[in-house]
């Protein structure tokens, strides 16, 4: 019956002049929010993309439920970073139809990659999980990207120039967005370098290595990162280790993360001046949909520069 009504709606919209837009856009989905607020900005006015993850959940822990395997399969273009991030969802986008065009950013997109951080505190082996699960653990490359309007500007463009080729009747609307949001990101980079300068190479400990991209664009200093990967607790030994880091290198910041457990990072801190901010790099309270890439960044930058330059308590 859901399909017979779709089937007459359809026919009454071509029977109306097909005037409905969104009704030729293209089936795209985008893996997470950054990344999918990105690709709405550039469908602005022709269609929306979805967005495959859930708000909140860590871009390396993602798994599909049936229901976002379904909606996998229905897309015709698929917007990920690749399997070195989004591990759980290499096999579910490897295994798609041909007919399905696959966008791998990391790849395609002209990023130039950074490597993840080793030695200090930024790796201890006897941390690497034994399931073989995570990202971190198995990829030299960190593939954070879109921490960077730069990159952003990178992804914008070729999803444009994708769903050109893709949606040829759309094609220079998708040129035009692209051409606004890479405007409104050049914007962006020139606040965020204003907003981040006062908290340059200030030193501060992240849960894990997140932001090398964001610190590398604007002169940021973090020292380390709690955990080599986001789902494994440190052992003691690492917890003494941490402390000491603290103490020495003068961090003054710990930033943790939504969707981990903050007793943790209190039990760090405790005893010592360094304070706790929350920096979420996937923007889980953040609406998605176009617009959202920029609140995010804004949000982060605001919050990395209240818990770098605040006094101590
Ligand atoms: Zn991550």
């Amino acid at each position: 019956m859901q399909k017979f009504l779709g089937a007459a709606l359809t026919f009454f919209a071509i029977a109306l002049g097909g005037t409905d837009d969104s009704a030729a856009a293209p089936k795209v989905v985008a893996t997470i929010l950054p990344i999918h607020g990105l690709v709405a900005d550039v469908m602005v006015g022709i269609g929306q993309p979805t967005l495959l993850l859930p708000p909140g959940v860590s871009e390396h822990m993602a798994a599909l439920k049936p229901s976002d395997a379904k909606v996998l399969s229905g897309a015709e273009v698929v917007v990920w970073i690749g399997e070195g991030i989004e591990t759980l969802l290499a096999k579910p986008i490897k295994a798609l139809a041909k007919k399905t065009a696959i966008v791998t950013l990391s790849r395609d997109a002209g990023i130039t990659l950074l490597n993840n951080r080793t030695g200090g505190l930024w790796e201890d082996h006897d941390e690497v999980p034994k399931s073989g699960k995570h990202a971190h653990a198995h990829h030299d490359t960190n593939l954070h990207i879109w921490l960077d309007p730069e990159n952003a500007a990178k992804v914008v463009r070729h999803v444009a120039a994708i769903l050109a080729r893709i949606d040829t009747a759309n094609a220079s609307r998708y040129a035009d967005n692209a051409e606004a949001a890479v405007q409104r990101l050049n914007a962006l980079d020139t606040e965020l370098r204003a907003a981040l300068a006062p908290i340059k190479g200030v030193p501060f400990v992240v849960f894990h290595d997140a932001f090398p991209y964001l610190e590398l664009r604007y002169g940021l200093n973090a020292i380390g990162s709690i955990v080599v990967s986001p789902e494994q607790k440190p052992g003691s030994k690492r917890v003494l280790e941490i402390r000491k880091k603290f103490e020495v290198s003068g961090a003054v910041c710990v930033f943790t993360e939504p969707q981990y457990n903050p007793n943790l990072v209190r039990s760090l801190v405790a005893g010592t001046n360094v304070r706790i901010g929350v920096l979420d790099p996937i923007g889980s309270e953040i609406s998605a949909g176009p617009g959202a890439y920029e609140i995010l960044m804004r949000k982060l930058a605001a919050t990395a520069r209240t818990c770098l330059t605040s006094a101590p308590p």
